[in-house]
């Protein structure tokens, strides 16, 4: 029995929130909490079961954090607001004493970079209280770092080459739109691509690499290689891997419009003088942009995200693809938003399960691949995300 506080009211704070409702036996206590008050009263309506508090704070603001914990008394904070808030919060934790876990690495605001260097640089300081910190408990990063721990364990001996798989096969019927944060969104796919090979990074530039890769059940998607944070810390988990790559489907007109906005400068992150007023382009268009909570209604289709993994098991070389596919109605139908929040926020509830439960124990700072993949694996098709594994077919990468 733990209370738990949940920072963040957007489509993954939704899940997470109406996720721990449902399992009232390991979150006894629940306050959401975020930035605008009213999101979280109406989360806490329409998903809470009468089992959630609201509140208002500014996770910008370490002291209101401390403040909010002080007074709640959580054992652990979920955060699931924005990669900006990814250090105050983890400040605000280590002030009070309290375990941390989150579902994205931190990103400064003014450069579109994001690294796990700061976060593991709070490593020490965690032991040292004996409190824990989770990073990267989404999907990916998250259940797509738990695969990778589950076959290392269970089906290699040594994996060598590693390909993150991510289609979204949905249609939710909008020019352009994205399927979590915009800003974030934006600026993580218009940054240079990145893989690992033989021992260093190769930098690529933005969509250079494009393969039409087969999803189950959906078909044959054209799919690039982008960079992505679990790299980082998989490549430093397992280093016997040789390859490690983050594959993503792109639409033809989801590039087109996302060229658009670059080539008009609204994907710009620096201040811009509007009518006297500093305004940054990219923020403003998230403003423009359908908010990804909304567009549930009528999405239709699934998203497929796996492993695809080459490595050795006794002395013979073989081949595994382990995936999740999540139907963006069914997600809808259980919690009134899309696959893509869902299939975040089911991970993160689960990973706070895990921590609260006695299941992944640690002083520290821990990316997820670092625990028991057992318990999770075991417990995550219960919750609405299950998996399907293959052996010794043909990757296609
Ligand atoms: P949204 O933009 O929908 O929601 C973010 C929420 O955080 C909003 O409620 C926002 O408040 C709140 N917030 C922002 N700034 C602050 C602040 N300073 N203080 C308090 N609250 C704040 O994002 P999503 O729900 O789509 O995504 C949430 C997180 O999940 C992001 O970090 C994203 O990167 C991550 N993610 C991870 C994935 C994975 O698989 N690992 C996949 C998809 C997303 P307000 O409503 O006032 O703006």
């Amino acid at each position: 029995m733990s209370k738990v506080i949940i920072i963040g009211a957007g489509g993954v704070g939704r899940v997470v929130a109406g996720k721990c409702a449902d399992n009232p036996d390991v979150f006894s206590e629940i306050l959401l909490a975020s930035r605008t008050v009213s999101k979280c009263e109406t989360i806490a309506r329409e998903v809470g079961k009468g089992r959630i508090k609201t509140a208002q704070v500014d996770a910008d603001n370490v002291q209101e954090v401390v403040a909010l914990i002080n007074q709640f008394k959580p054992v652990l904070v979920i955060n699931v607001a924005l990669p900006y808030q990814d250090l105050p919060i983890m400040d605000a934790c280590l002030e009070t004493g309290v375990n941390y876990l989150d579902t994205a690495n931190y990103e400064p605001k003014d450069v579109a970079k994001f690294e796990y260097s700061w976060q593991w640089a709070y490593h020490g300081r965690f032991k040292e209280k004996g409190i824990m910190a989770v990073l990267g408990c989404g999907f990916d990063p998250g259940v797509t770092s738990i695969y990778t721990a589950y076959a290392a364990k269970h089906h290699f001996d040594e994996i060598h080459y590693l390909d993150i798989v991510d289609c979204n096969g949905g249609d939710h019927g909008k020019a352009f739109a994205t399927n979590f944060n915009p800003e974030i969104n934006i600026r993580e796919i218009t940054q240079k691509g990145k893989y690992w090979e033989n021992g260093q990074w190769v930098e690529i530039e933005p969509f250079a690499i494009k393969l039409a890769l087969t999803y189950p059940n959906i078909g044959k998607r054209n799919s690039y290689v982008l960079y992505h944070e679990e790299l980082e810390s998989l490549v430093k988990n397992y280093p016997t891997l040789k390859r490690a790559r983050f594959w993503m489907t792109f639409g033809d007109e989801y590039l087109t419009h996302l060229r658009v906005i670059q080539n008009i400068g609204m994907s710009r992150i620096d201040p811009v003088k509007y009518k006297g007023v500093d305004i940054i382009p990219l923020e403003f268009l998230k403003a423009v942009l359908p908010d990804p909570g909304d567009l549930g209604e009528n999405y239709t289709g699934e998203t497929s995200i796996g492993c695809r993994i080459k490595g050795i098991k006794n002395g013979k070389e073989q081949t595994y693809y382990i995936w999740n596919n999540c139907s963006h109605q069914l997600a809808y139908q259980e919690t009134g938003t899309q696959g893509v929040s869902y299939t975040t926020g089911v991970p993160a509830m689960l990973g706070a399960m895990m921590v609260l439960t006695g299941k992944w124990i640690g002083k520290g700072v821990f990316n997820v691949e670092e625990f028991n993949p057992d318990p999770f694996m075991e417990k995550i098709g219960g919750h609405g995300l299950p998996w399907n594994e293959v052996f010794n077919i043909d990757l296609e990468v």
